[in-house]
This record gives structure tokens, sequence and C-alpha cells, in this order.
């Protein structure tokens, strides 16, 4: 009898929810864009972020719930660059949620406004791997670059939403000091190894090298989503030992027997750096995220 009770609690609760509750719903393809949008759209907002935090972004699918997220969304926030190219025209389409397709106020490419490393000039083959012809998509380790992305979400919520402008611009004006205070805290963290060398498995730390004044000699994949084979594994424990490399930096997802392989060969030392929100420790939030990084890898240059 009780527990008939409580659950007539519990739907009268649903149902009596105020309407003026719905909050603006926000779908973001990674949770690096989640954090800034909920960041950025406080409670005003709901966000799902799709791929989780441990997932190769690269390698993403189209799946039924993404489809089902999508098609609710009045925002959809991607990071650009053809970094979804392979899974989100296919979603979008499916989605048949017509707020969120390419051009209009709710697709946001986060990409929009920043300035992309390495764009690719002349002919583009399949012959060069999975290469971003665009441009390097994987920006969003570096902070300044992440104050226009918050900006880009600012200014689609408020086309979503009205009603919130002064918050979502207060919000966004928080999140633009606040980075620029901890942009103080890790460019100080880093200082001491400008110029240093490292190698990389895949070419996803660059910006965050632009940034802090460390520099990328090269890298164990062949070509970009191209894993290594032995030849591979041999040319870049000669080009680690030319430029006298004593860190590799990889993801989490990584093809991390390669890069040991690399390491143990060449003298180097591993170290998997958490590269994206949600994908380790002390990664729960953007901001969280970098610190641990930047932290990472101060201590990492320190000790090698
Ligand atoms: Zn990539």
């Amino acid at each position: 009898m009780k527990k008939i009770f409580v659950s007539i609690l519990m739907v009268a609760g649903i149902f009596s929810a105020p309407a003026f509750a719905k909050k603006v719903q926000v779908v973001a393809t990674t949770e690096d864009l989640g954090s800034l949008a909920l960041e950025v759209g406080g409670d005003r907002v709901s966000v799902k972020s799709l791929a989780p935090g441990n997932a190769d972004l690269h390698f993403l699918s189209a799946r039924p719930d993404y489809i089902r997220h999508v098609s609710k969304a009045d925002v959809f926030v991607l990071i650009g660059a053809d970094m979804e190219a392979g899974w989100v025209p296919v979603l979008l389409n499916q989605s048949r949620n017509g707020k969120i397709q390419k051009g209009q106020p709710g697709y946001v490419d986060a990409s929009a406004g920043i300035q992309l490393l390495e764009v690719l000039k002349g002919e583009i083959h399949r012959g060069m791997g999975d290469v971003h012809a665009l441009g390097n998509p994987h920006y969003w380790l570096d902070p300044m670059r992440m104050i226009v992305v918050a900006k880009n979400i600012k200014n689609a919520l408020i086309a979503a939403d009205p009603a919130g402008t002064s918050l979502y611009e207060e919000n966004y004006s928080a999140f633009r000091s606040s980075v620029a205070d901890l942009m103080q805290r890790w460019m100080q963290q880093l200082a001491p190894y400008k110029g240093k060398k490292v190698m990389v498995y895949h070419r996803e730390y660059n910006y965050l090298a632009e940034r802090f004044g460390f520099e990328i000699a090269g890298e164990i994949e062949p070509k970009p989503g191209v894993a290594p084979g032995p030849a591979d594994i041999r040319r870049a424990v000669e080009q680690a030992r030319a430029h006298k490399i004593t860190l590799i930096l990889a993801a989490p997802w990584s093809n991390l027997s390669a890069a040991k392989k690399v390491a143990s060969d060449s003298g180097a030392q591993l170290v998997v750096l958490p590269i994206q929100t949600g994908s380790g420790k002390n990664t729960e939030s953007w901001k969280k995220m970098m610190q641990t990084v930047v932290t990472m890898l101060a201590e990492a240059f320190a000790k090698y």
C-alpha cells in the first residue's frame, strides 16, 4: 500500500513540473564541447555529449541512440573541420530535425573563426591516409581557441533562447576571464620546457605544442589514422634517436604497443596523456582535463 502511494506521488511530481522549466536541449559531439556548453548555458540548458571521453573520435558511427538525442536537440555543436565527417552528416540526416541542420542557427560548427594548423594545399588523395584536408581538427587542447568555441556556443544559445541572453553573455565573459587566469598558471608550469622536442603517436598535441612552445619532431603513425607497421616503427625509432627525443606522447586509444616499442627501442619515455574531457582521472570538465594534461606534461618534462 505504501509503495503504491509513493509511486502515485512520483507520477504526480513529474506531471506537475512547471512548464517554464523546459531547458534548451544541447547536443554536443564530444564531452569537451559539452563541458563548454554547460559553462555558458548554466541551468538554462540540458547538455548531452554523444562520444564518451575515452572514444577515438576518428572512428565513430551514427548510432541509433545518438540519432534519438539529435532528433530532440535545439542546438547541435560539433568540432567541425571534418573531424566528424564520417558520422555527423548521416546523424543529422537521420534525425529529421530541421532546427540543427547545417546552415540553421541551431547548427554550431565550433571551429568557425578558428585558425586551423596544417591546412593542406594542393591535391588530396586517398593514398595520403585519413587526412584532415581542412586542417588539423584537434584544436581543443589550445585554451585560446576554446574561448572562440565558447563564443560560438554562446551566440547559438542566444539565438535559440533570447530570454537567456544576459545569462549567456555573463557566463561567457566569466569563462573567458577564468581561462585567461588559468593560461597564466599553465604558461608558468610549462615555461621551463620551451623548445623541448617530443614525438607523438598521432598529430593531436600540435595545438598544445604551438601554444606552450614545445616542438613536435615527428609522429609514429605513417599517415593519420594508419596503424604503423614494423618499418614505420623502425623509422620512428631512428627519428627519435636523431632528434634526441626523451618523451613520446600518446592518447589512451593510440596503438600503445607500437608506441611502447618505439619508446623502448629509442630509449625515450612513453607518456599517455588524457586528451578529452572524460578520458581519465581528473578530466571531469574541460578545464580539469587541461589542468591534468599540463601538470602531467610538466612532470614528464621535468623527469625525462
Ligand atoms: Zn586526427
